[in-house]
């Protein structure tokens, strides 16, 4: 049986002291648990159509860039500030000190279109949230928000309740 948590390494007090960072690098090594990863994200997205697939900097990346090929829908990138070299659209949201951004390409969603939403790690919720506002003040529709693994204790979920979330696995 694929057990995911096998593929999941926990690097202690990484990047700072008290987080326990959650390294993905060993799953995406291995091909057979990476499809089988990829093959559960399908199973619980079913015949829903998605038209793109919105991934977040930067370890959202790979699974979106799979889910998208399989899905026959585009992909699309959401950044931190000043890596993408096209207009963009931003939105500004709190982290535990401070506030971060995320941008988006202008021409990256159409009103209307059907949006899945990828990311590694559910933590707080605010980073995903922002991209679920990028996304929807660009008339795009959230089908579902999608992760590899969530952090119950920091309550992410909460901040994402106006919408589908799976994740593969909890903490
Ligand atoms: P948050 O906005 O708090 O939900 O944080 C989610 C973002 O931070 C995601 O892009 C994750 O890649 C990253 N992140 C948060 N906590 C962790 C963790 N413990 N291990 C790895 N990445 C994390």
């Amino acid at each position: 049986m694929f057990r995911i948590k096998d593929h999941i390494r926990d690097i202690k007090d990484f990047p700072k002291k008290d987080i326990i960072y959650k390294d993905i690098t060993p799953l995406l090594q291995n091909p057979k648990a990476t499809r089988d990863a990829l093959k559960e994200f399908l199973r619980h997205l079913g015949d829903q159509k998605i038209e793109k697939v919105v991934g977040i900097e930067s370890r959202g990346f790979f699974f979106a860039t799979l889910l998208a090929q399989e899905l026959n829908a585009g992909f699309i990138p959401i950044r931190k500030p000043g890596k993408l070299p096209f207009k963009t659209f931003r939105e500004s949201y709190s982290l535990e000190y401070g506030e971060d951004i995320l941008e988006i390409h202008c021409d990256a969603i159409k009103k209307g279109e059907k949006v899945l939403i990828h990311d590694d790690v559910l933590a707080t919720g605010g980073t995903a949230a922002a991209a679920c506002k990028l996304v929807e003040k660009m008339g795009g529709e959230i089908v579902q928000c999608n992760f590899l693994m969530d952090l119950d204790f920091l309550k992410g979920r909460e901040k994402l309740s106006a919408y589908k979330v799976v994740s593969l696995v909890t903490y």
